[in-house]
């Protein structure tokens, strides 16, 4: 895991080097594109407007020159108009210098023809001739000529010029335009990527880190009811998470087996082994517990001590292993009994059992108890040999009947008297404790 955040700090250090080169990198090409800016295109773009407002003076003066109509103002403005033009010429742009000289030029011819147009006019109070009229004329229409050419030159440069300053501002604006994409891409790129790696570093570790440590809880979690549902765990990429829920899939199982271990004691614990009836602790607690809900206004309870007769004797005729069968085939008979409601049976001990009955009266008590009695004399159990042992129990039985009892223990203690009685009135029979009734049980069910 110190590798990965290594890696990881490494990745974001390069990354932020990259992004600041790259950063200063065109920040500088910006600042040198408004540099050149300001120091070439700018000053361009002035001297063009300058030179533009010199243009339509020009044009201006040439309109004056041709409307002058005298000598002395014609050479002023021709005299202005040479400065201006000369001006031109500082600049570097080969058009403009051209276009000047040329105006220059065409002024010169107008001024020129006009007074060669004035001394062919009048130049000593003659008259004019017609071939000297003819003179005249062609001087004027000369001048006229020149006029024309000189004002088509002046609006050719003032239309050259404004092309120029078009272009010159298109091309800063292209400039600028191209320069601010950069920074938007750049920007883009540079935010993005960051975003783009974050969301892969929340899936890679959503993906194997939360998940398995996920599926590792949900295993904790479900430890007690067994394997966890659905699909398992992601295969961590970190060898510290891997090595957990490793430990803790195996815990899990070992958990699972345990649970399942216990439950079996438990049951092993509560049961009698050699017939499968409630043994005497778990019959101890069941007695109380129904003690208690009695008390409490639950159904009323009685109790029956089961014996078998002369069981000592069946051992020493018929071997213990007979006796053992004796043992299951009246724990069986028994059993059916719990069958109906509110009857419980348990082996007290040796060959003595216990029926713990609730909710009934004691006419149906001593009805269950007589039928326990019969059921078990007509059991057919053989020995070995295959004769058939004579079965037959005696019966003690107590009930609540309302009394105020210290605890169940002298219910059991009551029908183990009422037992005793049973005995001592000659055995295969049911005795009540409080009324010491005794129900004899027929003597021709009996048999040999
Ligand atoms: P009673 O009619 O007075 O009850 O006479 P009994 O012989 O039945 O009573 P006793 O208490 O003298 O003898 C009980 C016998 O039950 C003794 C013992 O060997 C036998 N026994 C107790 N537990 C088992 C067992 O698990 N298997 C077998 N086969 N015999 C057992
Ligand atoms: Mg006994
Ligand atoms: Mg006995």
């Amino acid at each position: 895991m110190r590798i990965v955040g290594r890696v990881a700090l490494l990745l974001v250090c390069l990354y932020a080097g990259i992004a600041a080169t790259y950063s200063v990198r065109f920040l500088n090409g910006i600042a040198r594109d408004a540099q050149t800016a300001r120091e070439e295109q700018i000053p361009l773009i002035l001297s063009q407007n300058r030179n533009a407002l010199k243009v339509e003076r020009a044009a201006s003066l040439i309109r004056s020159v041709y409307l002058a109509h005298d000598r002395k103002i014609e050479r002023q403005i021709q005299l202005q108009l040479q400065t201006l033009c000369q001006s031109f010429t500082l600049d570097e742009n080969q058009t403009l210098i051209d276009g000047a000289r040329d105006i220059a030029a065409s002024v010169k011819l107008i001024v020129s023809t006009r007074e060669a147009a004035r001394r062919l006019r009048d130049p000593d109070g003659t008259e004019v001739t017609a071939e000297k009229g003819e003179q005249i004329k062609a001087a004027d229409a000369a001048s006229a000529d020149a006029y024309q050419h000189a004002i088509r030159t002046a609006d050719r440069l003032s239309e050259t010029l404004a092309t120029d300053a078009l272009v010159l501002a298109d091309n800063m604006a292209s400039t600028i335009g191209s320069a601010a994409r950069e920074v938007k891409l750049g920007w883009t790129l540079i935010l993005t990527l960051p975003v783009l790696f974050f969301m892969m570093t929340l899936w890679v570790v959503s993906r194997h880190v939360v998940a398995p440590i996920g599926a590792a809880v949900a295993r904790l979690e479900s430890i007690s009811g067994g394997h966890p549902e659905g699909e398992g765990p992601r295969t961590p990429i970190f060898h510290e998470l891997a090595t957990i829920t490793g430990a803790v899939e195996a815990y899990g199982a070992l958990s699972s087996d345990l649970t399942r271990t216990n439950a079996l004691l438990k049951i092993l614990s509560d049961r009698d082994g050699l017939t499968g009836l409630a043994n005497r602790r778990s019959l101890q607690g069941l007695l109380d517990s129904t003690f208690q809900a009695a008390k409490s206004g639950g159904p009323e309870i009685g109790v029956m001590m089961i014996d078998l007769d002369h069981f000592k004797a069946i051992n020493d005729t018929y071997g213990h292993h007979a006796g053992d069968a004796c043992l299951v085939s009246v724990a069986t008979a028994l059993q059916r009994f719990e069958e109906s409601d509110g009857v419980h049976i348990g082996r007290y001990g040796g060959e003595e059992f216990v029926a713990l009955v609730s909710g009934c009266d004691e006419r149906s008590l001593g009805d269950i108890a007589e039928r326990i009695c019969r059921d078990i004399m007509r059991l057919e159990v053989h020995s070995e040999d295959g004769r058939r042992i004579s079965l037959t129990a005696s019966i003690g039985v107590s009930r609540m009947a309302n009394r105020s009892l210290d605890g169940v223990n002298q219910l059991v203690s009551e029908a183990d008297t009422a037992l005793y009685q049973a005995k001592r009135n000659g055995r295969n029979r049911v005795v009540f404790a409080e009324s010491a009734v005794t129900v004899d049980m027929p003597k021709r069910n009996r048999q040999a």
